[in-house]
């Protein structure tokens, strides 16, 4: 069954008592989200363990990434174990702003997918192509490869576990939105994509969301179009009150 999904990437900001603040101006509203309707925060790390003490459980926690090791030598990292020790229940992985700043490769990525099924944590992958990309008309085999070499090493029973997340790079915090037809096209397309690969229910279960400059004015277009299942949003949840708009129009 294909879910409703709003989760909201706080990325790096907030200082820890602007975290908390935002985070009880977020439990406030919790009776106006529609029930149907699963809504995510992704704190920075350092901020879960507190925050999990302080939201209604209505209100689940994402990591922003995770290692794809279990634990040893890696100085820095957090793994997918030890989110799921603390409750964390989702983590995105392979953001653009990973893959740009931190070199992450689809091989990466496949990995660190691996280590959150491996501990019960459901991936929030992210693809998206670029804006050259898109002007020179590549955006669906960027996407295709993205979701190839990164997820389709996945069983059929697996697949359904992830959530994807379509963020073209050049929407992401740029204020420039995809049109409505093009996420739709998008998302169509992808939904097309893991059927060919898998089956019709594999296709018609997993949940696919929109990011990129999503707000509390667009957001109910957005999440209109047949195909987008809700939105991973990064500056608008930084604001409990338009947030909470976003949330109400994942109808
Ligand atoms: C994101 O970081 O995943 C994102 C979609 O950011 P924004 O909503 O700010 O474009």
């Amino acid at each position: 069954m294909r879910k409703k999904i709003v989760a909201g990437n706080w990325k790096m900001n907030k200082s820890w008592p602007e975290a908390l603040e935002l985070a009880q101006a977020l439990a406030a509203h919790k009776d106006s989200f529609p029930s149907h309707v699963s809504v995510l925060i992704a704190p920075p790390a350092l901020y879960l363990s507190g925050l999990k003490e302080a939201l209604p459980s209505s209100i689940a926690l994402s990591a922003q990434n995770c290692s794809q090791h279990d634990s040893g030598a890696y100085t820095g990292e957090i793994s997918a174990s030890m989110l799921a020790t603390i409750g964390v229940t989702h983590c995105i992985i392979g953001h653009s702003e990973r893959r740009q700043y931190y070199g992450e490769t689809n091989e990466i990525v496949r990995e660190k997918i691996d280590a959150c099924l491996r501990h019960g944590i459901t991936p929030i992958f992210c693809c998206g192509e670029s804006l050259s990309e898109r002007k020179f008309n590549k955006h669906f085999i960027t996407v295709s490869n993205q979701l190839q070499q990164a997820l389709f090493h996945l069983s059929a029973e697996q697949l359904p576990q992830v959530v994807i997340a379509y963020e073209p790079v050049w929407a992401i915090g740029t204020g420039v939105t995809a049109t409505n037809e093009q996420a739709e096209e998008m998302h169509a397309f992808i939904r097309d994509f893991v059927a060919e690969n898998y089956v019709d229910t594999v296709a018609n279960s997993i949940s696919i969301l929109y990011g990129g400059s999503v707000n509390a004015a667009n957001a109910a277009e957005l999440f209109a179009c047949p195909n987008v299942d809700g939105g991973l949003v990064g500056g608008a949840s930084l604001k409990a009150a338009d947030f909470t708009t976003i949330i109400q129009a994942a109808q």
